[in-house]
């Protein structure tokens, strides 16, 4: 089937250790969506149902895609993802029928991940009003929700979908046999943000003196995307001053820059 809107990559590389601060759910991916994958036989002797997905939620920018596309790699999966809001949007009228294409274009590329992000685009809790639009994301959802009680849970199509709403999603979705595991993707902590400013520094040129556990303790509220960007920026000073290293002073504007403009202050009183 052709749909376009989506991006497909056929073994993404991406692996779990560049991922930071989300021990736990690796853990739990890996046992949700990895597992059935690679060992369908466990769940068939012990005489269970493989989970069919999971629904991954937290803050944009927090590491859901990378989480997907880690267990992609992992598994040497198809990855499909599918962004549900730009579906509504796109494709007026074609919302379900785009669904259906989806599924069975996993199906023929398996083994392969379904990343759904966005999902409460067209899972929100129904809505009183009925206007044309709504029934379109209404029609989405039914197919979605056909196609996940459809297909047999064989193990070789994994679904992933995420969400920055999980307060607004439709019941409907939560039920089992559906979306089976919900697990929290969250803003990092201290030791988290270190982990990932370690992720994205390791392959730059750093002057000694840069700290990377001070750098953690000035970003806080930052997501792993903000701590991305300030790396990336932050070598962008070192080449428009024409340096070899990256110092702690281009990470303090890099911080500056991306978080808001207290940091310098806080810096200079340490
Ligand atoms: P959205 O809800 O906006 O889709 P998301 O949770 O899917 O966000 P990602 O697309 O996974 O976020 O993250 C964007 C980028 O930020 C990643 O490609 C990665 O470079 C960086 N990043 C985010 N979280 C982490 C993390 N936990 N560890 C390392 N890098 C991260």
């Amino acid at each position: 089937p052709v749909v376009t809107g989506m991006e497909v990559e056929e073994k993404p590389d991406v692996s779990y250790d560049q991922i930071g601060g989300l021990a736990e759910q690796v853990v739990e991916v890996k046992e949700t969506v990895e597992l059935p994958l690679k060992k369908p036989e466990l769940f068939k002797k012990i005489g269970i149902e493989p989970p069919k997905g999971v629904l991954l939620y937290g803050p944009p920018g927090t590491g859901k895609t990378l989480l997907a596309k880690a267990v992609a790699h992992e598994t040497n999966a198809t990855f499909i993802k599918i962004v549900a809001s730009e579906f509504v949007r796109k494709y007026i009228g074609e919302g379900a029928r785009l669904v259906r294409g989806v599924f069975e274009l996993a199906k023929e590329k398996a083994p392969s991940i379904i990343f759904i992000d966005e999902i409460d685009a067209v899972a929100a809790k129904r809505l009183k009003s009925s206007t044309s639009g709504d029934r379109e994301v209404q029609r989405t959802l039914m197919q979605l929700l056909a196609e996940l009680d459809g297909f047999e849970a064989r193990g070789d199509v994994g679904i992933v979908a995420a969400t920055n709403r999980p307060d607004i999603l439709d019941p409907a979705l939560l039920r089992p046999g559906r979306f089976d595991r919900f697990i929290e993707v969250p803003i990092p902590n201290d030791i988290s943000r270190k982990e990932i400013l370690r992720i994205h520094t390791k392959n730059m040129a750093l002057a000694e003196e840069v700290d990377i556990e001070l750098l953690a303790s000035l970003t806080e509220g930052a997501s792993g995307a903000d701590l991305k960007a300030i790396g990336t920026e932050a070598g962008m000073f070192a080449i428009r001053d024409e340096r070899e290293e990256v110092t702690m002073n281009d990470f303090i504007d890099a911080v500056d820059k991306i978080m808001g403009v207290e940091t310098e202050e806080e810096y200079k009183k340490e």
